[in-house]
């Protein structure tokens, strides 16, 4: 589905990414590891195409990510992006946050997108919120509602930047179960986290990422249980 080719990104004279060769095919769940300041955060926005490459080739679909216009919102409104902060309008209801996109983007009816935004809530265990502000939700019930609004424009992927590292411990794995539940279902998924329980559990790959480079990419057990890289090791006896 996504493809990436001898990628290359610099923010000035930092060389972020460095010629980054990855694909991810339809229905895989990849997991993106590695070392504080390795670019993981600036490989999702390249996928999202929230920053444009310097060098390579980035593919969505067997086409290259569109420049400008209303192509790119269109691509944009295909790939779900869910961050560490929520990014939730603090001014509108859960519900509201959910509908949004769905109305101003796809079209869709309000009352269809209520209906469609309800399901979703339902799906993420939160229907009960639904006329509540953000405010008045854990960061845990927070995070669930960024999740239903990626999942109601009907993306062909969700990219997930670290979903659950400013939640409150107790929190992170009724987000991670809704995750999982994701990826069962054959979400495309790419997701950057720490959870190393949930790359082992719901994982097809993990890529290693460290000084701007894919140092390694295995299959979860391959990797956890046998890195080849010394740099991988290292990384693996620092979290786990
Ligand atoms: P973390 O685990 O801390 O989130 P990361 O792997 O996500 O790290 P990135 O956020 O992608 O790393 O950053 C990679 C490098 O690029 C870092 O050195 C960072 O300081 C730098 N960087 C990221 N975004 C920008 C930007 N907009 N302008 C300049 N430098 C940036
Ligand atoms: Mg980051």
């Amino acid at each position: 589905l996504v493809n990436l080719e001898g990628v290359n990104k610099h923010f000035g004279t930092l060389h972020v990414l460095k010629d980054i060769n990855l694909s991810v095919a339809r229905g895989e769940v990849v997991v993106v590891i590695g070392p504080s300041g390795g670019g993981k955060s600036t490989l999702c926005r390249l996928v999202n195409r929230l920053e444009t490459i310097d060098a390579g080739k980035i593919t969505f679909d067997g086409q290259e990510l569109p420049a400008e216009g209303k192509a790119l919102a269109r691509f944009r409104s295909d790939v779900g992006m869910v961050f560490q902060s929520f990014n939730l309008f603090s001014h509108k209801t859960i519900l509201e946050n959910v509908t949004l996109g769905p109305i101003k983007v796809r079209k869709v009816s309000k009352s269809e997108a209520d209906k469609r935004g309800m399901e979703l809530l339902e799906r993420v265990g939160i229907a009960s919120q639904a006329g509540k502000y953000p405010a008045q939700l854990s960061g845990g019930q927070q995070q669930r509602t960024a999740i239903a609004r990626a999942l109601a424009m009907d993306p062909k992927m969700i990219l997930f930047d670290e979903p659950t590292s400013a939640l409150d411990p107790e929190m992170v794995q009724e987000v991670l179960d809704v995750m999982t539940g994701l990826a069962r279902d054959g979400m495309t998924m790419m997701v950057v986290t720490h959870e190393m329980g949930f790359a082992r559990r719901a994982a097809n790959r993990v890529v290693f990422m460290a000084g701007g480079e894919i140092v390694e990419e295995a299959e979860p057990d391959a990797f956890f249980t046998n890195p080849r890289t010394d740099r991988a090791r290292d990384f693996l006896s620092k979290i786990l």
